[in-house]
């Protein structure tokens, strides 16, 4: 099995706070693997380690073999290492197109000129994408106008326009409609399975974890707790006591309310 992303004994702390403490964690290829844990246990820091949003005290991380732990966001971005965050960054006043568009890296340009600038492909490529999460009929659109869980839907497609190889998600479910969720993960899975991207995925609702990732790593306290297929995880009496409120979380002295 070849690993896209291998992250060994990382640590970064926040003042007194150690967020990642030591912690390594392999990310396979074409595999769907889940990050859970208590809130405030690490798992954004751990996101922010790995794609260069902050330098790291010590560790390392690698992506498909080389060494990225020194590069920024940009760069690593450039290697088709991607994350999309906990809030949505949509452009509201822009339809469904515009937002895809505007996902490339693009520099000096006002935002017309660069809309008159791309080639015909590339506008299909977003359509083909918007299709793909199930916006083509909404895909012109003011943005603000759609529903949360599109939002999410299209925040996600605007990842995809950018082929990843590898896509970080954080909590793509939170705040969506339990009754849509069940569409994202589908989504999420067939951007595995059709599109090849590998993904890392946090997320807070256990039973969409169970169904979505084909292995898991639980942190609690900033350290890796527990590392296993779905099953595993679920009966781990460790990561029971963790969400159950147990020592991990009580010697954090953090209830993680962020
Ligand atoms: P999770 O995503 O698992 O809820 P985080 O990674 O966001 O947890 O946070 C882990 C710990 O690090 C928490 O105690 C949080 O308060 C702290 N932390 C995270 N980011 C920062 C920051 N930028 N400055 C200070 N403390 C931070
Ligand atoms: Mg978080």
């Amino acid at each position: 099995m070849t690993e896209m992303i291998e992250v060994r004994g990382v640590t970064k702390a926040f003042g007194g706070v150690i967020a990642n403490n030591e912690i390594s964690v392999d990310v396979p290829e074409g595999r769907i693997t889940g990050l859970i844990g208590p809130n405030g246990s690490g798992k954004t820091t751990l996101f922010n380690s790995i794609v260069g949003y902050h330098p790291i005290d010590r560790g390392s991380v690698k992506f498909e073999g080389r060494e990225i732990s020194d590069m920024r966001v940009q760069q690593i971005a450039r290697l088709g290492l991607l994350r999309t965050f906990q809030q949505t960054r949509i452009y509201s006043k822009m339809n469904g197109v515009q937002n895809m568009l505007i996902s490339l890296p693009h520099h000096s340009e006002t935002y017309k000129s660069m809309f008159q600038k791309y080639p015909p492909e590339v506008t299909e490529k977003a359509e083909r994408l918007l299709d793909f999460v199930g916006l083509y009929q909404k895909r012109l659109l003011i943005s603000g106008e759609l529903s949360f869980g599109q939002q999410k839907l299209l925040e996600f497609a605007m990842a995809l326009m950018n082929e990843p190889r590898v896509l970080l998600l954080d909590e793509p479910t939170a705040g969506i409609n339990p009754t849509l969720i069940n569409g994202l993960i589908d989504r999420l899975k067939s951007a595995s399975s059709e599109l090849g991207v590998t993904l890392f995925v946090i997320e807070h609702n256990m039973s969409v974890i169970m169904t979505l990732a084909d292995n898991i790593y639980c942190l609690a306290n900033g350290r890796v707790l527990a590392h296993g297929a779905p099953d595993e995880i679920q009966n781990d009496q460790r990561v029971i006591n963790a969400y159950l409120g147990g020592h991990y979380i009580a010697d954090d002295g953090d209830d993680g309310e962020n």
